[in-house]
């Protein structure tokens, strides 16, 4: 292997940045946000910079344009420090698989883990264990979604930096905030803007 690849690998695991397997659809590659849009379908309105994607507090949640139903995800995020802040108000958003289940993302650095908290689904399970780092530092989040069929439930397996969180969870429902409650449609991914200035980068997708 050539030097200069290789010290792109080593400087890509130091930065908790996976590469995206052949086969995967990349949904943001860090310099536009082409595959986004509104809830509504108009153009976002988030900041893109320096490789990244940040909420714009106010400009709402984005989803894909594309839709999709058994997948494996990745994706990174990083969040501010909001010192002033506590609980539910300290670098706020999430990730909603299919637009209709929340994984939350927030500062919960050295907290429990809480049904409410970072890497929870959101109202239905506390993470088995809470994998986050300080803010101000990449950390990343590998799901496997198996989407619910006929009376089958949902199934989500969550990893939040490399460190298992939820083992083939099932999930009871939606949660809050959903596009809809068609439990077993296609539906995108989406991001929620809840009014802090949180990043992501590296979001790519396979179906599964
Ligand atoms: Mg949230």
């Amino acid at each position: 292997m050539f030097r200069r690849e290789f010290l792109g690998l080593l400087a890509a695991a130091r930065l908790n940045r996976q590469r995206p397997p052949a086969g995967a659809v990349v949904l943001f590659d860090g310099k536009d946000l082409s595959k986004w849009v509104t809830r509504n379908g108009t153009e976002p309105g988030w900041r893109v910079a320096d490789g990244y994607m940040e909420v714009a507090p106010g400009a709402g949640d984005i989803r894909t344009t594309q839709t999709f139903q058994d997948f494996q995800l990745h994706l990174e995020f990083w969040l501010p420090l909001m010192e002033q802040a506590s609980g539910q108000a300290r670098a706020n958003s999430g990730v909603y698989l299919q637009g209709r289940y929340e994984i939350q993302v927030l500062d919960s650095y050295g907290a429990q883990p809480a049904i409410d908290g970072c890497g929870a689904i959101y109202g239905q399970a506390a993470p088995i264990r809470n994998a986050s780092r300080r803010p101000m530092t990449w950390q990343s989040y590998d799901f496997v979604f198996r989407a619910p069929r006929g009376e089958e439930k949902g199934r989500v397996t969550v990893l939040h930096n490399a460190m298992l969180i939820h083992n083939n969870f099932e999930l009871s429902g939606v949660t809050g905030g959903n596009i809809d409650g068609n439990e077993g449609a296609p539906g995108p991914l989406l991001l929620q803007d809840h009014g802090d200035p949180v990043r992501y980068r590296n979001i790519w997708i396979m179906s599964g």
